[in-house]
């Protein structure tokens, strides 16, 4: 049922409104919205069904509730908190009581983040596996041209070496320098590589790796963990996982996102809550960008198990390179319309537009002219948004808004 063109999962009436304010100064709501919000905000659906996942475990976005009701280009969850107080401040109005809605952001912000799994384009484990791929496809998402070309490429280090005098997924300073030039400020996640484990080519012990940790904090970086598969085995993965970056690199992590984005509900938050993480952000589908829990600002997950809020946040994932390129084939100008509907959206409500980024995504030899693209949609983006933070900066500010008297 559609009421002002927003769908209702769960109505009470035929009422073509919302609510009703009745002569007597009564608010009446005719559907039952806290209750449409609750299940889509807490992932009921996909605690409720744990076979519908895909091959990763991750939720299936083909078989979702999100893309069976076609929701996920609307953050519904804040258009049903909206109604909610809309009906508040008539009720107010009626009986001249003050009552003032309040905005955590003062506009849209962007969270730009990195999820870094590779750092390495010449690694001869990985230039060999690019050929076996050329000719074995698997799940690889690339057609065979670009497999060839990524094969072709990664060789020509080893027959002509001043072909690639550098490392093609070292795009560390071209991404800080291009969003220092736009007022951009970005978080990266670390993945250890565990044995096994796809698209990863690096682990936290080797000294280059507690380099570039320490480049990005100079250059006013957070830096936050990307679990790895293992890491969602058993809390105490979780625990050594968080463990194993404190003694690589001397500080704590914030947040997290996982790799691939995998992650059942509620273990992953009650691990994340466990081993002392303040964020998560693994909250978005890889097959689609949107509003998989149709919310743009940090929320409490919900522990459907144990019936109780988390005390972790969850800054929702909107979209990422990966799923605008490979999973939806999309063409540059098609991504930035896209991004442009996201963003309209998350500027309505003054939410967070947290958007994931790969630093191996800018390799020119392999996909040329992508820097430029990146630099476009860096001013793209910041035309549409008010600021930008890092995640930890984002949770700070937010609780610092919703804890205050004023
Ligand atoms: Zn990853």
């Amino acid at each position: 049922m559609l009421v002002d063109d927003i769908p209702v999962l769960f109505p009470c009436s035929e009422n073509a409104r919302f609510y009703t304010l009745t002569e007597e100064g009564n608010l009446q709501f005719h559907h039952d919205i806290l209750k449409s919000a609750f299940f889509i905000l807490s992932g009921y659906h996909e605690w409720d069904n744990p076979e519908l996942i895909d091959a990763y475990g991750r939720y299936d976005y083909n078989r979702s509730v999100q893309k069976e009701l076609n929701i996920i280009d609307k953050p519904l969850v804040n258009y049903y908190f909206d109604v909610i107080i809309d009906g508040l401040e008539a009720f107010a109005r009626f009986h001249s009581l003050e009552l003032r809605r309040r905005h955590p952001f003062s506009g849209p912000v962007l969270l730009m983040t990195h999820d870094v799994d590779r750092i390495n384009f010449f690694k001869i484990k990985s230039v060999l596996s690019r050929w076996l791929d050329v000719f074995v496809k698997g799940d690889s998402q690339y057609c065979f041209i670009d497999r060839l070309r990524f094969a072709w490429h990664s060789s020509l280090r080893y027959f002509a070496p001043l072909a690639h005098p550098n490392n093609l997924y070292y795009s560390f300073p071209f991404l800080i320098q291009t969003q220092k030039k736009h007022k951009i400020r970005s978080t990266w996640f670390m993945l250890n590589k565990r044995r096994g484990e796809p698209a990863g080519d690096y682990t936290f012990n080797r000294k280059p790796i507690q380099q570039l940790v320490k480049y990005l904090q100079n250059n006013n970086c957070e830096v936050g963990l990307h679990g790895s598969f293992r890491s969602l085995k058993s809390v105490e993965n979780y625990h050594d996982e968080v463990s194993q970056f404190i003694k690589y690199f001397s500080i704590e992590p914030n947040g997290a996102r996982q790799h691939y984005l995998v992650g059942t509900l509620p273990e992953l938050f009650r691990f994340q809550s466990s081993a002392g993480l303040v964020y998560d952000s693994t909250m978005g589908f890889s097959a689609r960008e949107g509003f998989r829990h149709g919310y743009c600002h940090p929320y409490h997950p919900f522990d459907h198990d144990n019936q109780m809020m988390l005390p972790l946040w969850e800054l929702p994932l909107l979209a990422m390179d990966t799923t605008l390129f490979e999973k939806r084939g999309l063409e540059n100008q098609r991504i930035l319309e896209s991004l442009d509907q996201l963003l309209s959206e998350c500027r309505r409500f003054n939410g967070v537009f947290t958007f994931l980024w790969h630093n191996c995504r800018n390799n020119q030899r392999v996909s040329p002219g992508i820097n430029l693209f990146y630099e476009e949609l860096c001013s793209f983006i910041m035309q549409r948004v008010d600021s930008s933070l890092t995640c930890k900066e984002a949770i700070d500010i937010f609780e610092q808004q919703i804890n205050s008297k004023e």
